[in-house]
């Protein structure tokens, strides 16, 4: 075994290598203070089970007495029945609370995470893997249990059997006691510094489940693409070899919690083998009776074994403090809502915002706009982010359909997603209905504004849970209006099952067109006074155009429209078209003013055969 030096520093150097936050014990107690009052019954269930336990051995001593000097043993023997069985109930109760309340800690951690997750800013989910996300709420929280079920109560019975243990051990015989102490007390030493390394090793086992996840995620999300590419040996292969990462730090914390077992069991073998050669020793010496060593040896094992449970409990505590830490990085990042907590509303309500969108002129105006996204982790500080959007400006009057313009990548639906309020812009104002939008709480703000995106992305499950997603409360009469008005009642007549018929996981059972069209659909729903539409990039045939924009003329009705436009076809009757090339306005205008002032979008107009 080596040397506790060598240890510590064995120890310092795994929390030196891993970058992985550690979760400190107090940060456990909000999770373990839920349940306050389960946890203090447990505690003096423990109490009242040592008491129990702790009695044995003096009874067992008096029994021995009372034979040795032919004594009749009277009811001794049924109050040591009686306290044998006692402890027992205690132990299984109190099995049964630990559990259930081990459930609760996991059960109120994935309520916390979860209810962080889905609000943390939206730039958080640029950087990270969503398998990972998936794999803290799912396995991570999973360890917190451990703490509590091998864990701390059990610990707290243990400490007190041990001190009372502890106690009468001194009483009956000092000098074997202070033997025994020292044995223990090195291997409490060397467990504790081995238990350093457990917590490091099963953060990063725990990340690597992540990683695996991940991989996973992205695999199965994709799992066209890769099939089409021929791609799928290879992905298996990298999902592999993410599982044997995940095996091999399994070892790593084998290997070290296997250390832990033996020197618990050498600890109590020893300390055994030293009672029992001194103690005989002793007895012949007639330093104390045989009565007391038997006492004596029965209080060792009371105190050495909450010992292995105090070591079972270290284990299982620092491993769950690295799925903690796991857990908690997620929870120290301020939420959106954290992040407006400090704000003042000049409207303090979605529906004041409401009515000041509806009565201002211009519905929203972007004013010398600049932006660049946050920068990823892995560039270095001296890296500058590139800037998207470059002093932006421009007015969309209220009731009227705008388009934006321009080639790939010049920052139009970075326009959106600022309108949105899902990143700030670096500097420039964006206001709503007049208003500064960094004065608005962004649950008001986009009560104000259907958004559908690029992707048009649609969730696994029903039509009925796309359409309601926005409007909870919208009846069936209303959903089936809706559809009609983007042109959807084919989806809806193709199954019996009508609102209930299934999308597929990520809309894979309907078209791109009907894609757009079912997120046109569920923003329309909402009744927003503003929508914001990125039309899809896919190359739409001319039927599938001609519903969109039949589907788009019904919606614009005496709503404020911004159109991400990638056929200019789409948007050449807009009252205004804002053209964009690497992030600044080129030209604003309607079709045939901007057919002879911008040369890019003439270019685009030529290019689409529209001039
Ligand atoms: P397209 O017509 O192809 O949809 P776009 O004009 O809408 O393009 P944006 O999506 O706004 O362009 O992207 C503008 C630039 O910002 C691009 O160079 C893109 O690579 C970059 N970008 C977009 N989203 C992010 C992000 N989340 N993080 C970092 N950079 C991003």
């Amino acid at each position: 075994m080596s040397s506790p030096r060598e240890l510590r520093r064995y120890a310092r150097k795994a929390n030196a290598e891993s970058g992985i936050p550690k979760a400190k014990f107090s940060q456990l107690l909000p999770y373990l203070g839920e349940h306050r009052a389960v946890l203090t019954f447990a505690v003096v269930l423990s109490v009242v089970g040592a008491g129990a336990s702790l009695a044995q051995p003096l009874l067992v001593g008096q029994v021995i007495t009372r034979v040795t000097e032919g004594e009749l043993l009277g009811s001794l023997v049924w109050i040591l029945v009686g306290l044998v069985v006692l402890a027992a109930l205690i132990s299984g109760y109190q099995h049964y609370l630990l559990q259930r309340t081990g459930e609760g800690v996991v059960f109120s951690s994935r309520r916390r995470l979860v209810s962080r997750l889905l609000r943390l800013p939206i730039s958080e989910f640029d950087t990270r893997r969503t398998g990972d996300l998936v794999s803290r709420v799912g396995a991570d929280t999973t360890m917190l249990r451990a703490v509590l079920t091998q864990g701390l109560v059990d610990a707290v019975g243990g400490a007190l059997t041990f001190v009372g243990a502890i106690i009468a051990m001194a009483i009956l015989d000092p000098v074997l006691l202070g033997l025994t102490v020292l044995v223990v007390f090195t291997a409490i030493t060397t467990v504790t510094l081995l238990s350093r390394r457990i917590r490091v090793a099963s953060a990063q086992a725990q990340e690597k489940v992540g990683e695996l996840a991940a991989s996973v995620e992205r695999a199965i999300s994709a799992v066209r693409t890769v099939r089409a590419a021929n791609a799928t040996d290879r992905e298996v292969d990298t999902i592999i070899e993410d599982a044997r990462g995940a095996y091999l730090m399994g070892i790593k914390v084998a290997k070290i919690s296997a250390l832990v077992v033996p020197i618990a069991g050498i600890a109590m073998q020893v300390a055994f083998l030293t009672v029992l050669g001194v103690g005989g020793y002793r007895v012949a010496d007639g330093a104390i009776t045989v009565a007391n060593l038997v006492t004596f040896i029965l209080f060792l094992f009371m105190m050495i074994m909450p010992l292995g449970q105090a070591f079972g409990a270290i284990t299982s505590v620092n491993s769950a403090l690295g799925a903690l830490g796991r857990i908690q990085e997620i929870i120290a990042i301020p939420s959106e809502v954290e992040l407006d907590r400090d704000l003042t509303p000049l409207i303090a309500d979605a529906a004041g915002v409401g009515d000041a969108v509806r009565q201002a002129d211009v519905a929203i105006e972007f004013d010398d706009v600049r932006f660049s996204y946050p920068k990823v982790e892995q560039q270095s500080a001296e890296e500058e982010a590139p800037e998207i959007l470059r002093g932006v400006s421009f007015r969309v009057e209220r009731g009227t359909r705008t388009a934006l313009v321009g080639p790939s990548g010049a920052g139009k639906s970075t326009i959106l997603g600022l309108i949105e309020r899902f990143y700030d812009p670096t500097s420039g104002i964006i206001k709503l209905g007049g208003i500064d939008i960094r004065a608005l709480h962004r649950d008001d703000l986009r009560s104000q504004i259907g958004y559908v995106e690029q992707d048009a992305p649609v969730l696994a499950g029903s039509l009925r849970e796309n359409l309601t997603l926005g409007a909870p409360d919208a009846t069936d009469e209303e959903c089936i209006q809706v559809l009609k008005d983007v042109n959807m009642t084919k989806v809806l007549k193709r199954t019996s099952l009508g609102l209930d018929a299934p999308v597929g996981e990520e809309g894979v059972m309907l078209s791109g067109g009907e894609r757009q069209r079912l997120a046109i659909a569920r923003a329309l729903l909402a009744a927003p006074p503003i929508l914001l539409l990125d039309e899809s990039t896919a190359s739409l045939d001319g039927a599938n155009e001609q519903l969109m924009r039949e589907a788009i003329d019904k919606v614009a009705h005496e709503r404020t429209l911004i159109i991400i436009a990638h056929r200019l076809s789409t948007v050449v009757d807009s009252e205004q078209i804002v053209v964009l090339d690497q992030g600044t306005v080129v030209g604003t205008g309607t079709h045939s003013q901007l057919v002879k002032s911008t040369p890019l979008y003439k270019e685009l107009a030529k290019h689409q055969l529209l001039v």
